[in-house]
């Protein structure tokens, strides 16, 4: 079988609510990733920043294959001896007090929303199913009905209503906006540090930090969603510590797997995860100790291979080199740590045609939206790499 082979038979056998660059992909080692063709390429995008520890980290997958001969699921009707030490670990790493395990970020998202509206009926006398959740513009907060309730996106919404109520929406990145729409009812204000699938939208200085102040102003919880912001990916543990805030509620998923397991969280303080009463929530799957023995490397990893710094550092060093790059096409370069995006002028004719050049060249990337091309590698690249890497890129706009 070749690439033309699977392309056809996934067309054929498979749902089509993708839209990938036509590469099959068959192995993986760091940051690079082989296609079946023997093709070698330095992946750009990180499975969304899933894969911030790299494709197959030894020490994730040894992790991995010692929890796999010993114990893989037993569903919450009864303990394992993995989750009570990643939850441990993870609110010690974060500095929460409570973790509440799920697989995707969707579900993870969903789960803030539930214990919000909850806390709102039970420590704020919001009258029951009257709780409003106050998100933002443009926002990513993942696929269930739910959640593109409150999507601005329309081909995420068309033809999927009808819409869970309960949301209101505000402009991303206007605090006036959000203190306006906060009523008696706000339980809490959802938002991304950095509007990663909006195409890296970073909002004004400060924004996070004068937000959170609304919401302690107002008693409504402010939410923070960094399943992909999170876990060094922009530089620091979380991207809200940018502005110094710590959020009521934070979300991870993603990378928290190490790029080979599913799993997500919900942390908070105890006054608010503590609301959860047996029966009122769970998942099969959620905690088994697979995912758990797997994140708990996968964090050690992020700390002990300090990659949180090297985000920092190697961020830095590639958006300094991107705002050197000279094309009449760009019009932006932005983002923070590793989470980097080139934001094209409308003239350019598309991302996808900038991603299709890059592959020739040897480096995956993907358009998010028409115009932006997202730049997040796994978080352990070295400078040689970017260089590498900046090679490819300026090839690209020097071409087009
Ligand atoms: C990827 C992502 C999600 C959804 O996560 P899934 O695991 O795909 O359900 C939610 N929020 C943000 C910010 C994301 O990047």
């Amino acid at each position: 079988m070749d690439t033309r082979d699977y392309i056809v038979l996934e067309d054929l056998y498979g749902a089509h609510n993708y839209h990938p660059l036509d590469i099959v992909l068959t192995r993986g080692k760091g940051i690079w990733v082989w296609d079946v063709e023997g093709k070698k390429y330095l992946d750009f995008l990180s499975a969304y920043s899933a894969v911030n520890q790299g494709h197959c980290h030894p020490r994730v997958i040894k992790a991995l294959e010692s929890q796999a001969e010993k114990l893989t699921l037993t569903s919450r009707a009864f303990r394992n001896d993995q989750w009570p030490l990643l939850a441990k670990e993870l609110c010690e790493l974060t500095g929460y007090e409570m973790a509440l395990p799920m697989n995707s970020g969707a579900e993870a998202v969903e789960t803030a929303i539930k214990i919000a509206r909850k806390w709102a009926y039970k420590k704020r006398g919001v009258p029951q199913d009257r709780a409003e959740i106050i998100a933002c513009s443009n926002n990513f907060h993942g696929r269930t009905i739910t959640l593109i309730s409150f999507s601005s996106e329309p081909l995420y919404r068309n033809d999927f209503g009808p819409f869970t109520p309960g949301f209101v929406m505000v402009p991303y990145g206007d605090t006036a906006a959000l203190e306006t729409a906060i009523n008696p009812n706000t339980a809490a204000f959802l938002v991304e540090p950095i509007q990663a699938e909006a195409g890296i939208i970073v909002p004004p200085e400060g924004y996070i930090k004068e937000a959170k102040k609304i919401c302690e102003r107002h008693n409504v919880l402010f939410i923070a969603d960094e399943i992909q912001t999170g876990l060094g990916r922009t530089g620091k543990l979380l991207a809200c510590e940018h502005e110094g805030v710590k959020p009521d509620v934070l979300v991870l998923g993603k990378s928290m797997g190490g790029g080979c397991y599913a799993i997500s969280a919900v942390l908070s303080p105890r006054t608010i995860l503590g609301l959860f009463k047996p029966g009122e929530h769970g998942s099969t799957f959620g905690a088994n100790p697979l995912a758990c023995a797997v994140a708990r490397e996968a964090l050690r990893v992020l700390v002990e291979e300090e990659l949180i710094e090297n985000s920092a550092e190697q961020g830095k060093y590639f958006l300094e080199k991107l705002k050197t790059l000279k094309s009449r096409h760009i019009e932006e370069v932005r983002g923070k740590g590793l989470l980097l995006g080139i934001e094209l002028k409308p003239e350019a004719g598309g991302a996808r045609r900038y991603c299709e050049a890059l592959k020739e060249e040897g480096l995956l990337c993907k358009e998010t939206h028409e115009n932006v091309i997202r730049f997040a590698p796994p978080l352990i690249i070295k400078q040689k790499d970017l260089n590498w890497a900046f090679k490819r890129v300026h090839q690209v706009f020097k071409k087009i």
